[in-house]
């Protein structure tokens, strides 16, 4: 796996992340606004909308609520003004008091330029912040090459998410095998497989010019047609053999070579992807487990600290994250003693360590000096150290083992490593 896709997961990773944080974020009452200005709209009149709102609230009845409302509203101008337009994706802003404990609120601003177009203007005030146009955006749009063919056409294009781009088709002027009577049959044949074999050629040209510069960011490549030529393409390597390997098993029957073949192509696949996916889990969790089976030597780690320190030995070959992981690194120090702290926790229990006595002198005044997203870490030493990165989701049984057994993290090896606290004693 390259670095692209890494970057690809962590960016998916962060903004889902950021979305989660913002959804926890819950107002005492209707006092939460979310703006979504669309790309190409005009801030002057996104100011004029927020000065009539601002006028309009003025008639809440609850006092609190209304001073709350106008804030917020204050404060989403103050930030709005600041654009000359919108960036290119458009953005959205998320600002209120959140309820923390029982009659205690803080201050939020959320800030959000999407990682697609927002097609909605949108100005919303309610107990929470309205997420549904971010939240349809979390899947990372996948991006598989199509290749449909037989011997007389190829038509080629790519599926990025959900939708469909042909990108090239051509008629190949290989000769029917039928009906051209008088030629001698065996040279016809010959000049019939030679044409096709030219055809073949011309396909797997178009889709390494096609293909190739994307190669990393293609999940794989469906392959699809009438007949048998399919499996004779794929057989004979016609492809560069990067894109070779990425030809998605089995090769898909459709009835159609033409546009309406990537249709039939992507409908066909579908139901298989979703599967390919979860198998590839489990494979990756299977081989984590036989490793760590092993008596000796396996190519294994797992759990935060013995993970960690493969990382920095650069031992990492693949590290494997669970999708749901939400942690913190966060950094303490005790003003009193000079203690300085490190600890990790998940995000809702920060607090509690914050709210701990100092483990060195007992003070209760610690202070929190960092505070960093674990899992944001970890893809940065594992990138680092040029380690791949697999986020696995919970949906099969080992994806859950790792999350639950494993906290989460592990890591397959490049070569057997140990760690140094817990080598054997060398003999005398
Ligand atoms: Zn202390």
């Amino acid at each position: 796996m390259s670095a692209s896709s890494a970057d690809l997961q962590l960016a998916r990773y962060s903004f889902k992340r950021k979305l989660d944080e913002i959804a926890a974020a819950r107002g005492r009452a209707t006092e939460m606004v979310s703006l979504y200005v669309s790309p190409g709209k005009q801030i002057s009149d996104v100011m004029g909308y927020l000065r009539n709102e601002y006028a309009q609230s003025s008639n809440i009845k609850s006092r609190t609520t209304r001073k709350n409302v106008m804030w917020a509203i204050e404060s989403l101008m103050n930030r709005v003004r600041q654009y000359k337009e919108p960036p290119a994706n458009g953005v959205a802003f998320f600002v209120g008091n959140k309820a923390v404990g029982a009659d205690k609120t803080d201050p939020v601003t959320f800030i959000v330029e999407p990682p697609e177009p927002l097609n909605t203007y949108l100005y919303r005030c309610d107990s929470t912040f309205f997420l549904d146009p971010l939240q349809s955006m979390v899947h990372e749009p996948e991006m598989w090459g199509l290749i449909v063919m037989d011997r007389a056409e190829v038509t080629l294009g790519l599926l990025r998410g959900k939708r469909i781009e042909p990108l090239r088709n051509r008629q190949s002027l290989v000769p029917s095998k039928h009906g051209r009577g008088g030629q001698s049959a065996h040279r016809f044949e010959r000049m019939i497989e030679h044409a096709a074999h030219e055809f073949f050629v011309k396909c797997g040209e178009m889709a390494n010019e096609l293909f190739l510069p994307k190669k990393d960011l293609l999940k794989g490549i469906l392959l699809g047609g009438p007949g048998a030529t399919k499996e004779y393409f794929y057989k004979e390597t016609y492809l560069h053999y990067e894109l070779q390997q990425k030809i998605v098993q089995p090769l898909f029957d459709v009835g159609y070579t033409d546009e309406y073949g990537l249709r039939e192509l992507v409908e066909r696949a579908t139901q298989t992807l979703h599967g390919l996916e979860l198998t590839e889990e489990k494979r990756i969790i299977q081989q984590l487990l036989g490793e760590i089976r092993k008596a000796e030597a396996g190519l294994a780690a797992y759990g935060e600290r013995d993970v960690l320190a493969a990382l920095a030995a650069g031992a990492v070959d693949t590290l494997l994250v669970s999708e749901g992981l939400r942690r913190r690194h966060v950094t303490i120090r005790c003003p009193t003693c000079g203690n300085e702290f490190e600890r990790t926790a998940p995000d809702d229990e920060v607090d509690k360590i914050l709210a701990a006595p100092c483990p060195k002198c007992g003070s209760n005044a610690i202070t929190l000096v960092r505070s960093a997203d674990y899992v944001e870490e970890l893809f940065e030493k594992a990138t680092s150290s040029s380690a791949s990165v697999r986020m696995i989701s919970s949906e099969s049984e080992e994806g859950e083992m790792l999350a639950k057994a494993f906290g989460g993290v592990a890591a397959l090896l490049r070569y057997p490593w140990v760690r140094p606290a817990a080598a054997a004693p060398r003999a005398a």
